[in-house]
């Protein structure tokens, strides 16, 4: 394969079926990817056992199946690849940029989020303990002072150009602070598996909902720690409901329907403002798919972080 040949992907939780926002999510990296001439890979992100429900994965494969959205080689299961995250937390360490961390839920909640680094010198042991990531300090403008624990990358803005939402800047240890990468539970973080599994699979673009925009630096990040390359993005709106929620399991978004599946794929063309031929709603899948490989135009897409589904979803 060449090296410059793109590869997208689409990276499902197994937490239930594909309801019409993931639907959008799938359908946009298939049609920005194979309009490049690029391989679509599927990846099952089945790290997080509290939060699947069993069955799902299949579900989710028969869905974009069942939709034409045929993904190039095999399937790739985050539960299987626990060895490579371990590996690239010991990259991390010998870098000396983790470290342990003993505080709880509660704590965090105090802290509204953005963690203060209280562990990050006290040389705790790994054992019941999280794994933070060190994203460096925040210099005080007065004193001067804080500054002297400066990792090789540094952290202090991380900025980036989004292909639907523009220009986007991130103060990583403000607005977030030290983040996890490993649980005290064992698990690893979703931040950790995607960065290492994107690199693994050699991904080029990634196109996906909103939701995940400010997510974007710390992967960033993540790469930079790592030696990885940066890749493309473009975060599409998400659907939201009649309450402005994100469709979600959560909020009991609706199963896609068997049987609707050119409906949905024209709906959510329509939804995504790439303007689709009204004929083409009476087309196959195949057809519709192949209209929106032609015609897919990053463009179009608002660069809005949420749009209201369609109603019937
Ligand atoms: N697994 C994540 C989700 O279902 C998406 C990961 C990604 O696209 O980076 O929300």
């Amino acid at each position: 394969m060449s090296a410059l040949s793109s590869i997208g992907r689409f990276a499902p939780s197994p937490t239930g079926p594909l309801h019409f926002g993931s639907l959008v999510s799938a359908l946009a990296s298939y049609l920005d990817i194979r309009q490049r001439g690029g391989r679509w890979l599927v990846r099952i992100e089945d790290i997080d056992p509290p939060r699947e429900v069993p069955g799902a994965s299949e579900t989710i494969l028969r869905q974009l199946d069942a939709h034409g959205l045929h993904w190039d080689g095999n399937v790739l299961y985050q539960s299987e690849r626990l060895p490579s995250y371990l590996e690239a937390l010991e990259q991390l360490k010998q870098k000396d940029l983790i470290y342990y961390c003993q505080c709880n839920r509660p704590r965090m909640q105090r802290l509204g989020g953005i963690y203060d680094s209280q562990c990050r010198y006290l040389q705790l042991a790994a054992k019941d303990n999280a794994i933070r990531l060190n994203v460096g300090d925040i210099v005080s403008a007065e004193t001067g002072i804080g500054g002297a624990t400066e990792n090789q990358t540094g952290a202090a803005h991380l900025s980036f150009t989004d292909q639907i939402m523009g220009h986007y800047q991130q103060c990583l240890r403000a607005e977030v602070g030290d983040f996890v990468l490993r649980r005290r539970d064992g698990l690893f973080s979703y931040q950790l598996a995607v960065v290492v599994d994107d690199q693994y699979q050699g991904i080029t673009h990634i196109t996906r909902g909103s939701d995940l925009l400010d997510s974007t630096p710390r992967q960033i990040y993540l790469q930079q720690c790592l030696g990885y390359s940066q890749l493309e993005y473009a975060h599409l709106p998400v659907a939201i409901n009649l309450n402005g929620q994100k469709l979600s399991k959560q909020n009991h978004a609706a199963a896609l329907v068997p049987g609707n599946e050119a409906h949905n794929l024209f709906t959510a063309l329509v939804w995504l403002q790439q303007e689709p031929p009204a004929a083409l709603a009476k087309q196959s899948i195949t057809e519709i798919l192949d209209w929106g490989i032609k015609h897919w135009f990053l463009a179009k897409i608002p660069g809005t972080l949420g749009i209201a589904a369609p109603q019937e979803f």
